[in-house]
């Protein structure tokens, strides 16, 4: 087995279940620690940020401080800082994205901006959508931090940030740049900010459709861990296929 200097990995189901820890992914990380491999906590939420992601990591056990955490929220803000420089932005997302765009140099304005930036956003209301449509018709560009259409919770599954994206595109036309996982964008974020090559790094998660298709985009090995949202049935009928599955992520032989 190939040894891997660099991991991705993936939070809601691969580490925790909801407010539940996944004990094999505390032995995992050690395992990382003890060996001195590098490895980031990759996820496609925006609405928090890094300090508070690491927060519920370390209420679950885990080692984890801010600058080892990539969101897609930071991931946006860098790519749009690099593409557009510090854009002026209408945001509708959390504390998450809001904070990231501000560190980069954007500013916020509902009146002409260059972007509407859209992350999960449990206070979405018409009124935001009103104003992210009537931006982009008049020209602003759209992003999207991740288009996962669904969100799992305790209560189900919930809309997620595709979803509302999606009615933003139904009532313009236009569709989003989607930066996180699987689109490239954040995938180029992460290994700037681990600093290891598409070769020498995994991803490592439980959604087939987020975190194993970021590998098949960008050429980057991955590792599916079973017990999260994709179940053995529906991997085994599908098309996208992960380099390693496990349904345990004690399984995963380092050497
Ligand atoms: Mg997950």
């Amino acid at each position: 087995m190939t040894r891997y200097r660099g991991y991705l990995i993936d939070l809601d189901g691969t580490l925790f279940k909801g407010e539940e820890v996944i004990s094999s992914g505390l032995r995992f990380i050690d395992e990382l620690e003890k060996r001195g491999l590098a490895y980031l906590y990759f996820t496609n939420n925006s609405f928090r940020k890094p300090e508070q992601v690491a927060e519920k990591l370390q209420g679950f056990g885990y080692p984890a401080t801010p600058d080892q955490v990539v969101t897609s929220a930071q991931a946006t803000a860098v790519y749009l800082q690099n593409r557009l420089g510090a854009p002026s932005v209408y945001p509708v997302g959390g504390k998450g994205l809001k904070d990231a765009l501000t560190e980069v140099g954007c500013r916020f304005t509902e009146h002409h901006p260059d972007a509407v930036v859209v992350g999960i956003d449990p206070s979405f209301t018409y009124d935001k959508m009103k104003t992210a449509c009537l931006a982009i018709r008049a020209g602003a560009k759209f992003f999207a931090t991740n288009g996962d259409l669904m969100l799992p919770s305790d209560e189900g599954l919930l809309p997620g940030n595709g979803s509302l994206c999606a009615g933003i595109t139904a009532a313009t036309g236009v569709q989003p740049t989607f930066i996180g996982k699987p689109e490239q964008p954040i995938v180029d974020y992460a290994l700037s900010r681990l600093q290891t090559s598409v070769q020498e790094t995994l991803i490592v998660g439980d959604n087939l459709l987020t975190d194993i298709q970021a590998g098949v985009n960008s050429g980057m090995d991955t590792l599916l861990v079973f017990g999260g949202v994709t179940t053995e049935e529906e991997y085994r009928k599908s098309s996208i296929q992960a380099t390693y599955s496990v349904y345990d992520l004690m399984e995963w032989n380092f050497i």
